[in-house]
């Protein structure tokens, strides 16, 4: 069993791009720990400088305590799963999975034993004899998986494993994933570029960008507090909304929404600032039916529906609001994509509850929000300010 451990860990390529930036966290034994952000911001890398594949620039990486940066990807005792599985098609699916241990020079007895246990952990048994291009994409992966197991590494890196396999098979994967890690043991790193994954699927999670890690912490935690614009904007689906406040006289105003309340007590103002920047989700948001639904902590407000997506349970309800204050934030383009100017429309998406909610197109509907549900972002850093 391992923990594993990355101090101030740096990439930068002999072209000078800077892959990853001063990394720092620790997984600790046993546990399954996710590496999640966009395309491009580093994932790959990071993955690569851990098991072996890619040289640290500066910093270190540490197993139970001991630097690792100078060993061989052989002598780490790792085993990475590649998105493109990587199985060899002359061989059958048993000679795939006994590769590494015919490699590490294990006895034929033992080869044949470990292969037969692990094919049964991940129900390849009645596959074994067969040749990679007659199975589906889910039992190629589980090869690829078994490849990986079969060794007992101390630990398991897997990079995007179930970015080919269609929506069905990519949930059903999910769920084997996290039974299989229950039934190991193995502490493993995990990256994707899919948000629901990492919230289903880890115990905490490491949000990068642009090759800097922004925050740590379980899934709750960072769908909850997120520390900045772009984690807050990168957890959750539909999208937090964004839109600015104004600051006039300790009250936060936003007619679009009107929003005209006092700042929250515990918003953590460094200096005074003239405006803020106001996360919702969409599922904090209300349809009020009559004035008794009013309270004190709401903030309600009449709006046209402009689009209404039936998901089953729930209703997506998009409205437009037209824009009277939007001051040059380009933080938001960068860090959310969303680029607006006084005037435009700004669209927010309300996440309702459909077996309660009737609404259509068209409609007017007073939609409410409480004040304590609102996230709070400083407009020039994109820190959190509550
Ligand atoms: P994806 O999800 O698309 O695979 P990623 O998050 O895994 O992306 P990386 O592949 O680690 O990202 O790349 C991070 C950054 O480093 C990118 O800007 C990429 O262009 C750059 N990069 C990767 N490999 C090299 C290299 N050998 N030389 C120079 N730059 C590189």
């Amino acid at each position: 069993m391992a923990s594993v451990e990355l101090d101030k860990v740096t990439k930068q390529f002999s072209d000078g791009t800077v892959a990853i930036k001063d990394a720092s966290f620790t997984i600790a034994d046993g546990e399954f720990f996710i590496l999640v952000g966009p395309s491009g911001c580093g994932k790959s890398t990071l993955l690569h400088m851990i098991v072996g594949l890619e040289e640290t620039s500066s910093g270190e990486i540490r197993v139970n305590g001991q630097m690792i940066n100078h060993l061989d990807p052989k002598d780490r005792n790792m085993a990475l799963v590649f998105q493109s599985y990587a199985l060899y098609p002359h061989m059958s699916v048993r000679e795939n999975i006994a590769f590494p241990l015919i490699m590490a020079k294990v006895s034929k007895p033992e080869i044949i034993r470990r292969v037969e246990e692990t094919a049964a952990i991940l129900e390849l048994s009645l596959l074994l004899d067969s040749k990679p291009r007659i199975l589906s994409g889910g039992q190629r992966q589980r090869v690829a998986i078994g490849r990986a197991i079969v060794r007992n590494p101390e630990v398991f890196l897997l990079d995007e494993p179930l970015s080919n396999l269609d929506a069905r098979l990519r949930n059903q994967m999910r769920i084997e994933l996290a039974r299989l890690h229950k039934r190991l043991g193995t502490t493993t790193l995990y990256v994707t570029h899919d948000q629901t994954e990492a919230m289903t699927l880890g115990d905490r999670l490491a949000i990068l960008n642009k090759g800097v890690i922004q925050q740590i912490g379980t899934p709750f935690e960072l769908y909850q507090q997120p520390c900045n614009l772009f984690v807050a904007g990168f957890m959750g689906s539909p999208a937090m909304n964004f839109f600015p406040a104004r600051i006039k006289d300790d009250q936060l105003c936003f007619e679009p929404l009107g929003l005209q309340t006092a700042i929250p007590g515990h918003t953590d103002f460094s200096k005074p600032l003239d405006y803020v920047i106001v996360g919702i989700r969409p599922e904090d948001f209300y349809v009020l039916s009559n004035e008794n639904d009013r309270s004190e902590q709401l903030i309600a407000f009449d709006a046209q529906v402009d689009r209404v997506e039936w998901l089953g349970a729930e209703l997506l309800v998009y409205i437009r609001l037209k824009i009277d204050f939007w001051p040059d934030m380009s933080i938001l383009v960068r860090d959310v994509g969303l680029e607006k100017k006084q005037g435009d429309m700004l669209e927010v998406i309300a996440r309702l509850d459909a077996t309660s909610t009737i609404v259509k197109k068209g409609d007017t509907v007073t939609l409410g929000f409480n004040i304590d549900k609102l996230h709070l972002f400083d407009p020039n850093t994109g820190d959190r300010l509550i």
